[in-house]
Order: structure tokens, then sequence, then C-alpha cells
């Protein structure tokens, strides 16, 4: 029976690609899963990989639930590309919109981080998700400049639709 006070993890990630196996929650909350897929899409010739090659877990972080951190533990297909045309031999699946190639974060991980950097600055952003329990490493210096950067061409469009309104802190602003 269900318990009204459940809550169906399945929903909150792409249920059609990513299955849950297993979720250990301690001082974090650690969500097992693999991947359903049975094809993909090399990137270099964009030709369907049917030839399954291996599976890896990719360790991910994504946003933290009721102040816990959240780590994702991803079972993840390999393939092998047989297009002898191809340079690139075995193809390392990603799941497009949720996790992109060689990322620790999720994506709405990462556009969370990088709107609070937008919106406040990089010192306040670090220090947010500090207390957030969200862990920022190497990557998030990208994360920051991606930000910046997006603040950077929103402020150039305000300036020249000439609406002068505050969109951030002045600590970006400084940086221009
Ligand atoms: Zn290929």
């Amino acid at each position: 029976m269900d318990s009204p006070n459940t809550l169906i993890l399945d929903h909150y990630f792409p249920s059609d690609v990513l299955k849950i196996t297993e979720v250990i929650e301690t001082d974090k909350i650690i969500i097992h899963m693999k991947s359903l897929s049975r094809t993909c899409v090399c990137p270099r010739c964009h030709q369907t990989l049917k030839h399954y090659h291996g599976t890896y877990t990719r360790k991910v972080q994504d946003l933290p639930i009721l102040g816990k951190n959240v780590q994702l533990r991803i079972k993840a297909h390999e393939y092998i590309c047989d297009n002898e045309a191809c340079p690139v031999r075995t193809v390392a699946e990603t799941f497009d919109g949720f996790l992109n190639a060689n990322r620790r974060m999720t994506q709405r991980c990462e556009d969370f981080i990088c709107m609070l950097a937008m919106e406040t600055s990089c010192e306040g952003c670090a220090r947010i998700c500090q207390a957030m329990n969200l862990h920022i490493s190497g990557d998030t210096e990208e994360l920051f400049t991606v930000g910046i950067y997006k603040q950077q061409e929103r402020f150039k469009a305000d300036i020249n639709n000439k609406q002068k309104k505050c969109i951030g802190s002045r600590s970006l602003y400084d940086r221009f």
C-alpha cells in the first residue's frame, strides 16, 4: 500500500532511460540507478550504435534533497562504433538534458549553480552552496565562468534596450 509520506523518486529522473535500483540514506542520499538503453548515437559519425561494449559507473552529484547532499551512482553503458570510417572506437552514453559527457553534476545542478553565480557573485554562490550541502569543486570554476558570461550578455542586452535595471550584484559588474 502506498504510504502518504513516500516520495516517488522516479518522477525526478528520466525513467525511460534510467531505473533506480537502490537508495541509501546516511549523512547523504545515494541513489543507485542503471541505464536501460540498448543503443546510443556516435557523437562523431552520428550512427546508431547497437554493439554493447561494457558497463561503467558514473559518480554524479544532483541537487540536494531536504538539505542532504545527493549522489547518483549510475551504471551506464559503453558502445562500440563499428563504422570503419569513424575514428571513434568506443562511446560512453550520455543522457541528453539530464547528464552530459564527462560531467560530475546533473544538468539541473549545473544550471542552479550557474544561476546562483549570475544572481549573486562567485563567492556568494560558493557560500550558499556550502550551506545547502551542494559540493562544488574544480568543475565549478567553469560554471562560474559560464554564469559570468551569461550575466555579461544580459547586461549588454539591457544596455542596448536602455533598460538600466539591476540584474545582479555589483561584484559581477566590476569584472566587465
Ligand atoms: Zn562513429
